[in-house]
């Protein structure tokens, strides 16, 4: 293990880097991933690849745990508490956690101090209560046979997850996997593994057995794709962008594996005439900049009423603009630099086609934010358009960058909200019941929230319509994934069956 000094001049705290918790053979020498922190662009760890030759040896471990091991067979209460164990552990372990994850990605150590980490100990907790109620189903109404339906762990499940909320998506599917009894193999981000790791350690310290979580470091064309092709790979959780996880589909094919996708999205954000405008910009500017605006479910595509348009982009704009930028470990920072150097070049193209199309009108923003000598800060940015099928209003632009539209009624906000590839989900501002109901109907989008930016409640599912995914996480869809039904039937009394095979 390594000691190391965050480069922040905010903070003088010292984390343990974690080791890579891959099999020896697995760790891929001279090849790795130099991570950086994304304030200072200073370079301050190194994470060794998992050679993609080591699948076989991941998930051969995989699935002897599986098999031969005391984790699937163990009774729920048992499997129940050392979930708890770890959800205990990731509490007492927040600061550490909490500090590896902002030096990473570069999210505000505020936010993941206060929200990623209590949520990421709580998805622990939720699948452990889960076990408790867990049921099958039986059915006798055929008179002569009592059918009964079970479920059982799907197996090995390959769990890959992206750089911008590294330990609230891996742990939720890891959380799910791992309470359903089936040996996991993880692959964080190649940006951001060490939050990751770290966790896998502490999991490791609670009790779960050998064999039953390892973790892969490394990009997604070597090792992530040679587990995906991995016959003895059961089931893959995937969370990243849409194209991704289309190539994550064609080639889990060729041997039929279970596969849940949480893709990418570009959600519609409706504030209607009769909304609190207050409320709205309130929960609007935490829709799209929250977590530096690299969010699956930002709202990026802000759609608003005529009536209150100049009030409302006025006073979001100015808000917008206000932001505090820079040092993700600085307690007033409400936005961090962008989590790595092609991310940062890419929104930055963006904000030159702003700035040059004439279909844009900058209100704020759309450029590196000035007053920077270093470091991957992007101004917030707020631009205005009237054409939904342009580019910023179509594309995942996955920063702090916000596009509005004026719109002229319900039906045109709930149309335009609808013409999109992604459906992950869709917000709504209104304190009209009527509009929201309607909304709430016509919207294609896996959640719809009202009055509220990003709530969630584990026991319903999060997912996307169209080119948003595949399957839920949540419940009942991480049940669906990580377990196979099975049906036993038993005849009510013994059966006169025809005699085959008597003949002369
Ligand atoms: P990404 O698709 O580039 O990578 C995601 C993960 O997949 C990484 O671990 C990567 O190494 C791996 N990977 C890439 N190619 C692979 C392959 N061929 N085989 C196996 N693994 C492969 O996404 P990203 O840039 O890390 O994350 C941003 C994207 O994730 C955005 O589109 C965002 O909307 C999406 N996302 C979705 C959700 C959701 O719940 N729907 C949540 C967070 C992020």
């Amino acid at each position: 293990m390594t000691q190391i000094a965050i480069p922040s001049p905010a903070t003088d705290v010292r984390v343990t880097l974690p080791s890579p918790a891959v099999p020896a053979a697995a760790s891929g020498g001279a090849d790795g991933q130099t991570l950086i922190y994304a304030a200072t662009e200073t370079p301050f760890a190194f994470v060794p690849h998992t050679d993609p030759g080591a699948a076989d040896a991941l998930a051969a471990r995989a699935r002897d745990a599986f098999e031969t091991g005391p984790w699937r067979v163990m009774p729920a209460a048992g499997r129940a508490s050392v979930m708890r164990r770890i959800g205990a552990l990731i509490l007492e372990h927040a600061e550490e956690l909490a500090h590896l994850q902002t030096l990473e990605t570069s999210i505000p150590l505020a936010q993941a101090r206060g929200m990623h980490v209590p949520r990421t100990a709580e998805n622990f907790g939720f699948f452990a209560d889960m076990l408790a109620s867990l049921s099958g189903e039986s059915y006798e109404q055929s008179g002569a046979y009592l059918a009964i339906v079970t479920r059982e762990p799907v197996g090995t499940a390959l769990l890959i997850a992206p750089w911008n909320a590294p330990l609230i998506l891996s742990s939720m599917k890891l959380a799910a996997a791992l309470a359903l009894g089936n040996s996991v193999i993880v692959k964080p981000s190649e940006y951001a593994p060490l939050a990751v790791l770290r966790m896998v350690e502490l999991i490791h310290q609670a009790g779960v057995p050998e064999g039953v979580v390892q973790v892969a470091c490394g990009p997604g064309a070597g090792i992530g794709r040679a587990l995906v092709q991995h016959p003895d790979i059961d089931a893959i959780g995937f969370i990243g962008g849409t194209a991704t996880g289309r190539r994550i589909m064609t080639d889990a094919a060729a041997s039929l594996k279970k596969v849940g996708l949480e893709l990418g999205g570009k959600s519609a954000n409706i504030i209607h005439r009769s909304a609190d405008i207050e409320r709205a910009v309130d929960g609007s500017l935490m829709a799209i900049f929250a977590g530096n605006g690299e969010q699956c479910l930002a709202g990026s595509r802000i759609l608003v009423d005529a009536p209150i348009a100049d009030r409302f982009i006025e006073a979001f704009t100015a808000r917008a603009a206000k932001l505090r930028i820079g040092d993700p470990f600085d307690a007033h920072t409400e936005i961090g630099p962008m989590a790595f150097k092609a991310h940062y070049d890419r929104l930055l193209a963006f904000a030159g086609t702003a700035q040059t199309d004439p279909a844009y009108k900058v209100l704020t923003g759309a450029r590196a934010a000035p007053g920077f000598e270093a470091g991957y800060c992007f101004a917030p940015t707020v631009v205005e358009t009237h054409d939904n099928m342009t580019e910023l209003c179509q594309q995942e632009l996955f920063g702090p960058f916000a596009v509005i539209q004026r719109v002229d009624d319900l039906e045109d906000a709930i149309a335009r909200a609808n013409q999109s590839e992604f459906g992950l989900a869709a917000y709504i501002w209104a304190d009209d019941l009527p509009t929201v109901m309607r909304a709430r109907r016509q919207l294609r989008a896996g959640t719809i929230w009202v009055n509220t930016p990003m709530a969630r409640d584990l026991r319903a599912p999060f997912g996307g319509y169209k080119q948003s995914g595949i399957g839920r996480d949540g419940l009942p869809g991480s049940i669906e994934l990580f377990t196979e039904e099975k049906s036993t039937l038993i005849p009510n009394a013994p059966l006169t069956l025809p005699k085959l095979g008597v003949g002369s």
